[in-house]
């Protein structure tokens, strides 16, 4: 065995304990949302902030700087021994080298304090939004945006703050580009919710649903997936999340609006298992390493929303599943024709909350908060003057104003959880989605017939082989590109959109 390959193994090793801390404080922040007392919120504050705090002092210590240092130079990123690298560890050091480069921009303190504030500020919009109270929550949001705004200036960018914060879960991404792309999109998207809205009777997706039949219901959906029992847990929580500990330990909530069948519970579900799967598809081989990390929330979201709405809301998936479904519900569901159900669940229509909105609103609820965001950054907006901001655009994009806070901006966890800069990636997820949807269609000509067989498997696997298994080995542009021949073109999600509601 060559020095360098030891070397490289002994980074590993580093990264593996690295690893294993990250998936002690992701299972604290599981715990936080699923079963942990209310009362011991403060407590906790403490372990994620002395968590959080080792974290980043391995990230930027010494040791791994000085066993990444005979690899790869940290100056200029040229690698010192390349021939006796093969092509995985030099991706792996490149990207370890930009996460140490990135986490020696951040004090200690500023990462401590970040994770002290947030689960107090995450506990607070909690109570805000029972209550309907923006003022209960807009002093911790001001916390966050200052720590945030800190964040932006230590990290550094070209142009805008918002730069800084967005490259945390899109890596390259800016402003500037996305203000671009979605300025490009919306005008088409307005025009899909004109021409796709139409009023058609859902009311049988609505009531009192039985909890323990729709878990099971679940289950049952996550097993079709291709989900392995033995490595993932579903619970329930305010919001629904996916968080992952190993490939082999993944949790998944959801939460049961009782009121809404599919789009309160069951879309979720499938949802949070398209970023479970993604989760339990990275190359395992290669866990300690960035290989084995997902590439970008972006990409995350292409997984969660290729399941959720471009499998689990079409007409083949529900050919299977329907029966299954109405012999649970009978009540709500023994009169109702597939036909009907299929209309029902995708009917385009403005509404106030994000995650329960149809395929097409959806988005133009991600760019309200994209630009709400970007203007509280620049000191364009306060934060007292989020609601009216809000309600603004709601009215501007999709005609309807919410009558309380909690349907409008108290509705989302994100911005609690200082996650400024991450709600774009969930239209990005949107567009990477369309783009593999087609290149899925095209390599599985029989795709709908083995969907409403029920045969679901060869979709993780199409997932997996151009997704899942390369972890951070390429950009999402190339990563976009090898999988469907083409870097990001947002035209595949708009005529996707288009040609499936035309239909409907
Ligand atoms: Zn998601």
């Amino acid at each position: 065995m060559t020095k360098t390959l030891t070397t490289y193994e002994a980074v590993t090793e580093f990264g593996k304990k690295l690893k294993t801390l990250t998936s002690l404080k992701a299972l604290l922040e599981w715990d936080q949302e699923t079963k942990m007392p209310s009362g011991g919120v403060e407590f906790r504050s403490n372990q994620l902030e002395m968590l959080s705090g080792l974290i980043h002092e391995k990230l930027t210590s010494s040791e791994l700087n000085n066993l990444l240092s005979p690899l790869i130079d940290m100056d200029s990123g040229d690698l010192v021994d390349s021939d006796s690298l093969d092509l995985s560890q030099k991706a792996a050091l490149r990207e370890w080298r930009k996460d140490v480069l990135k986490a020696k921009k951040l004090p200690d303190r500023l990462v401590k304090e970040f994770s002290k504030t947030t689960p107090l500020a995450i506990h607070a919009w909690a109570k805000a939004k029972e209550e309907n109270s923006f003022e209960i929550f807009a002093p911790h949001l001001e916390k966050i945006i200052d720590l945030s705004k800190e964040k932006a200036q230590h990290l550094g960018y070209e142009f805008s703050p918002y730069d800084a914060l967005l490259d945390e879960y899109e890596p390259k991404m800016t402003s500037q580009k996305l203000t671009k792309l979605f300025s490009e999109i919306k005008p088409k998207l307005l025009d899909l919710v004109k021409t796709h809205s139409k009023k058609i009777d859902s009311s049988f997706l609505y009531g009192d649903f039985d909890a323990q039949k729709l878990m099971s219901f679940n289950k049952e959906l996550l097993d079709k997936m291709g989900l392995n029992k033995d490595f993932y847990r579903l619970d329930l929580s305010n919001h629904p999340f996916c968080l992952s500990m190993h490939p082999r330990d993944v949790r998944l909530t959801t939460h049961i609006n009782s009121s809404d069948l599919v789009a309160g519970n069951i879309s979720a579900v499938i949802h949070e298992a398209g970023h479970a799967l993604y989760e339990m598809g990275l190359p395992i081989e290669h866990f300690g390493t960035p290989l084995c990390e997902a590439l970008s929330m972006g990409i995350h979201e292409s997984q969660s929303k290729f399941w959720e709405t471009m499998i689990g809301q079409s007409f083949e998936f529900w050919e299977h599943f329907f029966p299954t479904l109405q012999k649970l519900f009978p009540e709500n569901l023994k009169d109702i024709s597939l036909d009907e159900f299929y209309k029902a669940i995708n009917i385009v229509k403005p509404s106030f909350i994000r995650i329960h909105a149809d395929e097409i609103t959806y988005n133009l609820h991600v760019i309200l908060r994209f630009e709400i965001e970007k203007a509280l950054l620049s000191d364009e907006l306060k934060v007292s003057e989020i609601p009216e901001a809000w309600n603004d655009k709601m009215q501007s994009y999709l005609g309807i104003v919410p009558k309380t806070f909690s349907e409008g901006c108290l509705q989302d966890i994100h911005w609690s959880c200082g996650l400024f800069g991450y709600f774009p990636t969930y239209l990005l997820g949107n567009l990477y989605a369309g783009q593999l949807y087609h290149n899925f269609r095209k390599t599985h000509l029989d795709y709908n017939t083995k969907i409403a067989q029920g045969n679901l498997l060869f979709i993780r696997d199409y997932l997996k082989k151009n997704v899942h298994e390369f972890g951070r080995y390429y950009s999402q542009e190339e990563l976009i590109k090898n999988a469907t021949g083409e870097t990001l073109n947002p035209e595949y999600f708009i005529q996707y959109l288009d040609s499936k509601y035309s239909t409907l």
